[in-house]
């Protein structure tokens, strides 16, 4: 695979940033004032923490198989993402699913006993389900569960962060033995699925251009002019869209594939890449509206 030049920073500072992301934690202080920055937000920054919680609990009990450095080099070197082949156990997950569900219904107030019913009568299956998702196999499993009573969206959601804990945790723990400069690929090098933001970061050497992992989180340096779906690198087919009232983020397009990937400018801040997409929904309505389709959320 050839090295992708424009790639500025090292191998070890690659390393850092990486680890900084996932060291993410908000104390009571921090939560206090994120939510009185943003009054408007606060009920979905209190859903978030609530999730998070969840989801640190099980993450903790989690435990890595012991990996092979050089395999995980060799497949990296190869563009193949690492959780491609790997056997995960996921029948623990079914339990931090459902307790995810009822944070979900007691943030969104959700009301439908039916709905609470369907994903009660999911259970059997979700391991399978999450499994399918997980590598990618289509949603063969998913449609064929789906009731008319939950919403597809409500499941994805669920889904992905049901399995949010186990590949992030899988992503610090090998992360260390990845040479993220030698990964040109659009998709995650950890886990294959697709970015669903992206930061340009200020360097010493300019700014720099990162995708964030839209399951597991994983941020990777990558090219700025090319469309991490479609590979698509004419200058004049990569364009942007900027908001005069809007500083922290863009939109980049791709008039080839026409699909968007929401960029940040300034995470002063300090949000994890769940509440940047989260806290931003007003410019994916913008893109949206110009005709462009998101390929992946956070
Ligand atoms: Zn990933
Ligand atoms: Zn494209």
């Amino acid at each position: 695979m050839a090295k992708n030049k424009p790639l500025a920073l090292d191998t070890l500072s690659l390393r850092s940033l990486k680890q900084k992301e996932f060291q993410m934690f908000y104390s009571r202080d921090d939560r206090d004032k994120l939510k009185n920055e943003n009054v408007h937000l606060s009920a979905y920054y209190d859903m978030y923490f609530a999730l998070r919680e969840q989801q640190d609990s099980y993450k903790e009990s989690i435990e890595i198989p012991t990996v092979n450095e050089e395999a995980i080099k060799q497949q990296i070197f190869e563009g193949k993402p690492l959780l491609g082949n790997c056997a995960i156990d996921l029948t623990s997950l079914p339990i931090l699913f459902m307790d995810l569900f009822n944070v979900y219904v007691r943030y969104t107030k959700m009301k439908s006993d039916d709905a609470i019913t369907a994903i009660e009568e999911l259970k059997p299956d979700l391991v399978a389900v999450l499994e399918e998702f997980l590598f990618q196999k289509g949603v063969t499993q998913m449609q064929s569960l789906q009731a008319d009573l939950i919403p597809a969206e409500i499941l994805v959601f669920l889904i992905k962060n049901t399995l949010t804990p186990l590949v992030e945790k899988y992503s610090e723990y090998i992360g260390s033995s990845i040479d993220l400069d030698s990964w040109e690929n659009g998709c995650c090098p950890v886990c294959g699925h697709l970015p669903g933001l992206a930061e340009l970061r200020k360097t010493p050497s300019g700014r720099q251009r990162f995708l964030f992992c839209s399951l597991c989180h994983t941020p990777w340096p990558f090219q700025r002019l090319k469309c991490p779906y479609c590979d698509n690198v004419e200058d004049k087919e990569t364009e942007y869209i900027s908001f005069p009232d809007e500083e922290n983020y863009r939109v980049d397009v791709c008039n080839s594939c026409k699909t968007y990937i929401k960029t940040v400018l300034n995470n002063n801040a300090g949000l994890s890449p769940v509440l940047l997409d989260w806290s931003s929904q007003n410019v994916d309505d913008s893109a949206i509206q110009k005709g462009y389709k998101r390929a992946a959320s956070m």
